[in-house]
């Protein structure tokens, strides 16, 4: 996360100020210590998190205030 600006929703088309992130790694693309980022509303929470999660992908859903400075 880079700058001031409120976090936006990472849902194609929803310009909503992210609440969740959505943290999840493609264990055949991204090394161990990756964590890929989706942020998202709370509308979008769940069908993000439910996305990742069907493939296996999701490592965690947290607050975007609990994001670290590698995760992305
Ligand atoms: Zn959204």
């Amino acid at each position: 996360m880079t700058g001031a600006d409120a976090p936006i929703c990472s849902s194609k088309g929803c310009r909503r100020a992210a609440t969740s992130a959505v943290v999840w790694r493609n264990p055949k693309l991204h090394a161990p210590e990756r964590r890929k980022v989706w942020l998202a509303c709370a509308e979008h929470r769940q069908p993000l998190s439910d996305f990742v999660s069907a493939r296996g992908f999701l490592l965690e859903v947290i607050a975007v205030d609990a994001l670290g400075p590698h995760d992305g």
